[in-house]
């Protein structure tokens, strides 16, 4: 199978100078091949976008609504095949593919009421005989640059709103997992988008530079690792773009004294080890307030031995292997530091039952108690199957671990004190807070984004300063005329 680039309502021609291969993560076998885009071919998928947009910036809203509601009707109706390609190349279970379609649904679904966000302001009689009114306006081509994570889920945190919105879209998604946007392009041109106004570029470094770079493309979202999204929000600010870039985390979930430790182990494995501890709101630390720490670690424990890892495509699996082979080679140097670093390794991922083919990339659940601050496997972002339970005395030490972090994007607290949950929400410099809650992952009439090493940018994703970020406005000032305002006056306007 070839996955091939999607430009001006049509699948790529050409041919590759550069393919990557696609595996498939139960199998570890290769499953396909995806072509990588030059700089020439990403030119042409910009033209194809900015042509689109010339007709597409003055499609009415009606028009706009009635694609999006078109396109979710397809979405909704195909979302089983959708999933079975997401698990394929990513190798999440089904049913957390499912999981991400619908999160990325209700995103479509936003984007279809999209018009009355659209509104702009009006004051009649500013001055005499002036009204001022403000518009809202598209942008023209935009990039959006995405993880391998969530394949469908992050393209429609952005695709819907900005198309929405008027402007074009020229998505790049991950190389690793690229077929889910195909599939999406396809549901768009069947939903009746314009030939154009949604484009998908495969491909690496080369495809995102050029787009980086190209003077035609006017914002960039970008989704991925934190160094990554500094180099594009960087690289995209200093040539002139509006960027937003959202970036990695470390994800921690406070424990106190007082919470339910039932409930609370439920979510410290359902959000450990979910997606294989590939999402960037997973919950990766687990802070401990004294004394709950022997007793929390004893429930976590239980609950990871009952876990099912393997084939996604299997019933009854819970959890799927990892991306690719190198990606948990890199996640297992981990459960080496992290013992020589001194940490206690409670269950070692290398031998939890696997229910699939020796040769994918698996590993099991792995849980590290009595962590300190110092150790790689707490000031790195891991990205797999890897708890952390760390231990602190008192409340105030647990807001000091999670402000101290460089990362900022998500946090629990689970307490059945509302009070100290209340003082935790004011505290804590986290863009997403969950209370009782271990994946706060915002709905879509709110925004998602980090704080700190998690977000380089002013607008979060989706939303309303989704929206906000894929328009611009402009402030018309006009006077119908009335001979009472003629005469020359070279003085600077002023209001009468
Ligand atoms: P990544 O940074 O490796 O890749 C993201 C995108 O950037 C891909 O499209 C990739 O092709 C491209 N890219 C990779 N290297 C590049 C380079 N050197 N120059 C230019 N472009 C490059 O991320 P990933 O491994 O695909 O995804 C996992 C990461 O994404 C994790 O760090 C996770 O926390 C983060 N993530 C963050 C959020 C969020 O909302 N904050 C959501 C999902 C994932």
């Amino acid at each position: 199978m070839r996955t091939t680039h999607w430009i001006g309502g049509k699948p790529w021609t050409g041919v590759a100078e550069r393919a990557g291969d696609i595996y498939d993560p139960a199998t570890g076998q290769v499953a396909g091949h995806v072509d990588f885009a030059s700089a020439a071919v990403v030119d042409q998928a910009v033209a194809a976008a900015g042509e689109a947009f010339t007709r597409w910036r003055t499609a009415s809203l009606a028009q706009r609504s009635n694609v999006m509601f078109a396109f979710r009707e397809l979405l909704n109706a195909h979302r089983r095949e959708l999933a079975e390609i997401i698990t394929a190349e990513h190798g999440k279970v089904l049913s957390d593919a499912a999981g991400e379609i619908q999160r990325g649904l209700e995103n479509v679904e936003f984007a279809c009421g999209i018009p009355p966000m659209l509104k702009g302001g009006f004051s009649e009689n500013a001055s005499t005989g002036v009204d001022v009114y403000s518009i809202r306006q598209p942008l023209g081509v935009v990039g959006v640059i995405t993880p391998f994570n969530f394949p469908a889920m992050v393209p429609l945190w952005f695709a819907p709103n900005a198309i929405a919105c008027g402007n074009s879209v020229v998505l790049k998604p991950s190389e690793k997992d690229p077929s889910a946007a195909n599939f999406l392009a396809e549901l768009f041109a069947e939903a009746g988008l314009p030939d154009g106004v949604f484009n998908v570029v495969h491909g690496d470094k080369e495809a995102v530079d050029r787009i980086l770079e190209h003077p035609a493309v006017k914002a960039i979202s970008f989704v991925g690792s934190t160094p990554i999204a500094r180099y594009v929000y960087e690289t995209g600010t200093r040539n002139g773009k509006r960027v937003q870039a959202l970036g990695g985390a470390k994800n921690h979930m406070v424990v106190l004294p007082d919470a339910d430790l039932d409930l609370a182990a439920d979510a410290a494995v359902s959000a450990g080890f979910g997606s294989a501890g590939e999402r960037c709101m997973a919950i990766s630390v687990v802070v401990a307030v004294d004394p709950v720490g022997d007793a929390l670690v004893g429930k976590i424990s239980e609950r990871i031995a009952a876990l099912r890892v393997g084939d996604g495509r299997r019933p009854g699996c819970e959890m799927g292997p990892l991306v690719t082979g190198a990606h948990r080679d890199r996640v297992v140097s981990y459960l080496d530091a992290g013992r020589a670093a001194g940490a206690e390794l409670v269950i070692d991922g290398r031998s939890h039952r696997i229910d699939g083919e020796r040769a994918g990339f698996w590993l099991g659940p792995t849980l590290f108690d009595r962590v300190d601050t110092g150790m790689s496997i707490y000031t790195d972002e891991i990205f797999g199957p890897v708890l952390s339970v760390l231990r602190v005395p008192s409340y105030d030490d647990a807001v000091e671990v999670v402000n101290t972090n460089r990362y900022g994007n998500g946090t629990a607290i689970f307490t059945n004190d509302g009070g100290a949950a209340r003082r935790y929400q004011n505290e804590i410099e986290i863009g997403m807070v969950g209370v009782n809650v271990p994946i706060p992952v915002p709905v879509s009439y709110y925004s998602f984004g980090g704080w700190k090493d998690s977000l380089f940018g002013d607008a979060h994703a989706y939303g309303p300063e989704g929206v906000n970020f894929f328009v611009r406005s402009k402030v018309v000032t006009s006077r119908w005329l009335d001979p009472s305002h003629g005469g020359v006056n070279l003085g600077f306007p002023q209001n009468s």
